[in-house]
């Protein structure tokens, strides 16, 4: 970098050490104009103090992994999320959030962090995902619906939440599309005697095995013919790639709670 270049975007990784952490610090690793200013690991963890890209050292604390950042890029858990977000807050640090499975009461407190420090927050940060959430919207809007809606997601064993945040958001474009109420529409489970399907339900299955990082495909079931919108991915580097597209995009934003589909000029 030469001293007349632009300035090294300074990024803190929150759950540095585990499977997204490693792909987010890869891809500041290939960067010419970011690099890793933090890390931050849960209390325990066996990598704390481990020092990693550009001498940072891996830390529980979570001012202390944000101090020198203008960003965190944060992929952990809600819990750790919240008290990542708090303390950015605190320090003026910009955030990328893409820990999925918060809680109603975890978002309404993202939402209020939101409100002092620019936040982007997806379930997914994949650029080809964000467009299949703008066809779906786009295709359910087109079919009406008397078209059926049913998705089914497909993610590793080791994941927590169900279904995934990419899954809900998905249904959630088919009830924007709708105008219809997404809590009132979604279906998570059917078991037994279920009766006819209730007009308007978008349902929601989630499998879970092996080593897949996420695959989604969304059904719009007619009578006699239905459409398919598919998207499978083999690797978690595009995760990564566009949560540091976000936080550039974030840099310089005011406070408030951004989309990816408004990085991305989708929405
Ligand atoms: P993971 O379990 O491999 O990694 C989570 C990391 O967070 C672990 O290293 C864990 O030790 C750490 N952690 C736990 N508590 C912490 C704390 N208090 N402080 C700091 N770090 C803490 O999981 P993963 O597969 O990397 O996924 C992480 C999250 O990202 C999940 O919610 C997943 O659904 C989500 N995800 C989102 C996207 C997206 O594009 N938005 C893509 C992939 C995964």
């Amino acid at each position: 970098m030469s001293p007349s270049g632009p300035r090294l975007l300074r990024v803190a990784s929150v759950g540095a050490l585990g499977r997204m952490g490693e792909c987010v610090r890869a891809a500041l690793a290939a960067d010419d104009d970011a690099e890793l200013a933090g890390a931050l690991e849960r209390p325990g963890h066996p990598g704390i103090g481990r020092s990693l890209e550009a001498g940072v050292v891996v830390t529980d604390d979570a001012k202390a992994a944000l101090a020198q950042a203008q960003i965190a890029i944060d992929f952990s858990t809600p819990a750790s999320t919240l008290a990542a977000l708090r303390a950015a807050a605190d320090l003026g640090v910009a955030y990328v959030c893409g820990t999925t499975g918060l809680g109603g009461a975890e978002r309404a407190e993202l939402e209020k962090l939101a409100e002092r420090i620019p936040v982007v927050a997806a379930a997914n940060f994949s650029i080809a995902v964000n467009v299949l959430v703008h066809l779906v919207g786009e295709a359910a809007r087109l079919l009406g619906p008397s078209f059926d809606a049913e998705i089914v997601e497909l993610h590793h064993a080791a994941k927590r939440d169900a279904p995934s945040g990419t899954a809900l958001r998905l249904a959630a474009a088919v009830a924007e599309a709708r105008g219809a109420d997404l809590e009132e529409a979604l279906v998570l489970a059917r078991e037994g005697d279920t009766g006819p399907r209730r007009p308007g339900s978008i349902g929601v299955l989630a499998l879970r095995g092996g080593d897949n990082p996420g695959e989604h495909t969304v059904m719009l079931v007619g009578r006699g013919e239905r459409i398919e919108l598919v998207h499978r991915t083999e690797t978690r580097d595009h995760f990564a790639a566009g949560a540091l597209r976000a936080a550039r995009w974030l840099q310089g934003k005011p406070a408030g709670l951004y989309s990816m589909e408004q990085v991305l000029g989708l929405g």
